[in-house]
């Protein structure tokens, strides 16, 4: 019997990406300035944005991580370095503010000055509490008092502020009465002490500080920023998990260029069955994928197979989907059983944030957005009179010789088959500076949608599809930009 073509291709789906809708605008009596963005990665980890950046090593270390948790999002640190290095980026997180530091870096009396400089250098903290073998508080050693101190081999009971001369407060005091006596006796750092004398925290200034500064920080319930960290399906995610749980880590996120796989299923069955920990899980792009990734535990999955603007798996393997359909399968799966859904990938402008939220996504993870400012890792390189840093896919050349290649199942032939590209991004300076102009589009979309929040912005949604044309319309036209706005470029 003779298939006719049409038929034949009436039995193809067709699927959509951001670029072919646009949502109607509708009756609203939301204001923008209004609307509330808040969202959750699980019923525990509460954000203030839906925004995550992704585990990509020109994207997230400690310092994006930390920068995007104090505008209240959560980094997911990249695992394409040792175990020792991705743990020591969590901690770095982790330790950069909390209400109490319930286990602050300590020295003992024997330590030498010389050595007490060089853990300041290392870990980038001014003062340490000094203690004896059981945990009972000696003084107090800060900057001040090793800074100019010549003799480095003196021990750090000779200048330290001794316990008689310190001022403590008990392990019960609270952050505005802490407060209060930090600024009456104009100390930095007070140690907290059991009724015992023994340790029992520390409270910095520092940290009241960025409380105050930084209000909508996403924290966890000790005042520590919220921090995810990735880990991969090849022989060690066993010990690395392990390591990143221990650093403090929110959540673990399998990185696996696709998630609908028996070994990726494996391994978050172990996370969850072993450890207990939260776990992000992808990527998969259909209804099947979720289902199987709920069964096995995940927390939240990731959505996105080939929409990044570095990857080239679409046309290497011939495999994809395009991303908005993607989330609305996705999500159609997830929203009956609570588990969260994060659109990862192609994300080029707010208006894509918008599209994607109101799609089903509850958040979205960010690559090129995000390389490129001030934050991400690596340097600036000055271009014909313009700055750029470097952005790279995971599954690229570069990447993945330096460890990223189980996410792309390669062999161990060393010929590897690039599923991504190097190229850089225009610099686009501090973080805060692209998150407001993201987070102002987003508020700008639920304005024009009547959405107070990201709940009513997935009830409201009103999807048209557009045509090139239509697309076309869309964009500046008919004119030579001479002044581009920090969050609209041409792109090619
Ligand atoms: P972007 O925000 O740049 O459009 O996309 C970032 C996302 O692309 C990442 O979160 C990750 O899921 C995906 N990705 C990162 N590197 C590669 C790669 O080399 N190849 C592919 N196929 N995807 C990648």
């Amino acid at each position: 019997m003779m298939i006719s073509i049409e038929s034949a291709m009436a039995e193809i789906p067709l699927e959509l990406s951001f670029d072919d809708v646009l949502l109607v605008p509708q009756f609203s009596e939301v204001i923008p300035s209004d609307t509330d963005t808040k969202s959750s990665l699980t019923d525990e980890i509460q954000l203030n944005i839906p925004i995550i950046s992704a585990a990509m090593d020109t994207v997230t270390e400690s310092d994006l991580a930390i920068a995007l948790a104090r505008e209240g999002g959560i980094g997911l640190v990249h695992r394409a370095c040792s175990i020792e290095e991705q743990a020591a980026m969590v901690s770095k997180v982790k330790r950069s503010e909390s209400a109490v530091i319930h286990d602050p870096l300590t020295v003992n009396v024997n330590h030498t000055v010389g050595q007490v400089k060089q853990i300041m250098e290392q870990q980038g903290f001014s003062g340490f509490p000094v203690l004896n073998e059981l945990g009972f508080l000696l003084g107090m050693v800060t900057g001040r008092d090793v800074r100019y101190f010549r003799k480095n081999e003196a021990k750090v009971s000779e200048v330290m502020t001794p316990i008689e001369r310190l001022i403590t407060a008990s392990a019960d005091t609270t952050i505005s009465d802490a407060r209060r006596v930090l600024y009456e006796n104009r100390i930095e750092k007070l140690p907290l002490v059991h009724k015992d004398g023994k340790l029992a925290g520390l409270i910095t200034g520092a940290d009241i500080e960025k409380r105050m500064l930084y209000t909508d920080s996403a924290k966890d319930l000790d005042g520590r920023l919220r921090c995810a960290a990735a880990v991969g399906v090849g022989d060690d995610y066993k010990e690395r998990s392990s390591a990143l749980i221990e650093a403090g880590a929110d959540a673990i996120s399998i990185d696996a260029a696709t998630g609908h796989t028996r070994r990726v299923m494996d391994v978050l069955e172990y996370l969850k069955s072993e450890t207990g920990h939260t776990v992000l899980a992808g990527n998969v792009v259909t209804e099947q994928g979720a289902k199987d990734l709920i069964s096995a535990g995940a927390n939240a999955i990731k959505v996105g197979v080939g929409p990044g603007s570095i990857c080239t798996t679409r046309v290497i393997a011939g495999v994809g989907m395009p991303q908005l359909s993607a989330i609305q399968r996705v999500s159609s799966v997830c929203r009956e059983s609570g588990v969260r859904v994060i659109a990862d990938g192609g994300i080029r402008y707010s208006g894509d944030v918008v599209k994607a939220l109101a799609a089903g996504a509850d958040m979205v993870m960010l690559g090129s957005l995000l390389a490129g400012t001030k934050e991400s890792p690596g340097q600036t390189v000055h271009q014909q009179g313009r700055r750029f840093k470097a952005y790279r896919g995971m599954g690229s050349l570069g990447a993945m010789t330096k460890g990223a290649n189980d996410r792309y199942a390669q062999n161990s032939s060393g010929k590897m088959v690039a599923e991504g590209v190097e190229g850089r991004v225009p610099y686009k300076g501090p973080l805060s500076d692209v998150i407001y102009q993201l987070v102002g589009g987003l508020k700008s979309g639920m304005g024009y949608v009547g959405a107070h929040n990201l709940d009513e912005l997935r009830e409201r949604a009103n999807f048209i599809r557009i045509t090139p044309g239509g697309l076309r319309e869309s964009h500046a036209h008919d004119i030579v930009i001479t002044q581009e706005p920090t969050n609209y470029q041409q792109l090619s």
